[in-house]
């Protein structure tokens, strides 16, 4: 299939490793594209981030060292991509935190329309199609655009991740734009929080154990975080639970939290308001664990338990290791 137009893809590397995001968006241009795309990867590794790229699918890859990118100023960033870009161009990107910064400077720099959180891309009559959740995921809009430029930002597992060929390489070409002048603010300095061992990034998890009001308690997120463990899992909260101070804001999914896609949520004790499952809704299979047999989560789950979570959950955890095979 022939895109109509240029389509450019950015594609973030971080400490070796394309983002899953990046992988799936790669993917996504791929088949809309049948290959025919520029793809700009942007990190500290040409080799890591060329080779894992061209492995997702991308056949012209180049490279713009900006290491840990997402620290950068956005107003630099997306200059930088503009200048690169150099013209009239579809750009897609991960909906991760630099992709929602970076995506509607990039998009202002050419002059151009602007999609977050796209689940779906097709072309029709021609023309592209992007489709994304909207009135916090109850509608669906269609959207064509009628600019020459566009960005989308695509939420991250809303696209499959590709089977990465083995052994491939690429020749990538690296790129050294001019660092952009006259910036209206400069980053001064980032605090980092320290992060548990093996945290894993919610928006990319392909797992989520998430706790509610019903964990009782900052003690009572201890059961999850071993059931993480055991299942490489991300730890999601409810807005309710981090109102509490039981647990970080880093973690909240929901209408005004994270919007996350795994293919497995585990919600506990999370009655499942609305604006709760505006941020989780679209994760492939739900599974509830709640006391209360009314509670609204069981409509929208898969699967429910009607329990204690501080009975169940260690029990689910040995479970996993049996079957996974975990001490
Ligand atoms: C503008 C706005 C934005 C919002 N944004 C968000 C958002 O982004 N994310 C979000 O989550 N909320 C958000 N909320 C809040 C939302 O409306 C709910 O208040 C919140 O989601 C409730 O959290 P909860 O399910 O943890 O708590 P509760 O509603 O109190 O539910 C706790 C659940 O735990 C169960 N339970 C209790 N003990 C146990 C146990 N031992 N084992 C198992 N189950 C147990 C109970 O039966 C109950 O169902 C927002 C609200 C507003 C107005």
């Amino acid at each position: 299939m022939a895109f109509p137009g240029k389509l450019v893809v950015i594609a973030e590397e971080v400490s070796g490793e394309v983002r899953k995001g990046s992988l799936q968006t790669i993917h996504a241009a791929n088949e809309l594209s049948g290959g025919d795309f520029r793809c700009i990867v942007i990190g500290e590794s040409k080799e890591h981030g060329g080779d894992q790229a061209a492995a997702a699918g991308a056949k012209n890859v180049e490279f713009i060292a900006l290491p840990n990118a997402s620290d950068h100023n956005a107003e630099s960033v997306a200059k930088v991509l503009s200048d690169t870009i150099g013209g009239d161009a579809v750009v897609l990107m991960s909906h991760s935190d630099l992709g929602a910064d970076v995506g509607p400077r990039l998009a202002a720099h050419l002059n151009g329309a602007y999609m977050s959180e796209v689940t779906g891309l097709t072309v029709e009559d021609g023309k592209p199609i992007f489709k994304r959740p909207i009135y916090a995921g109850k509608a669906l809009e269609r959207v064509e655009i009628l600019s020459n430029s566009a960005v989308a930002t695509l939420r991250p597992n809303a696209f499959p991740t590709p089977e990465m060929a083995s052994g491939a390489s690429a020749q990538v070409v690296e790129l050294t734009p001019n660092t952009p002048a006259d910036l209206k603010s400069i980053v001064k300095d980032i605090v980092k929080k320290a992060t548990e061992d093996g945290d894993v990034e919610l928006t990319e998890a392909d797992i989520i154990v998430s706790g509610g009001m019903g964990v009782g308690g900052s003690e009572g997120y201890k059961p999850l975080r071993e059931l993480c463990k055991v299942l490489g899992a991300a730890l999601g909260a409810s807005r309710a639970a981090v109102h509490a101070d039981y647990i970080d804001p880093d973690h909240q999914v929901g209408q005004t939290g994270k919007t996350v896609s795994p293919g497995l949520y585990i919600a506990c004790g999370i009655s499942g308001a609305i604006q709760h499952q505006a941020g989780m809704r679209t994760s492939k299979c739900i599974v509830a664990i709640n006391t209360d047999p009314g509670a609204p989560i069981f409509q929208l789950a898969h699967f429910g338990i009607v329990g204690d979570l501080h009975e169940v959950v260690p029990i689910l955890t040995e479970e996993f290791k049996k079957v996974l095979g975990k001490s």
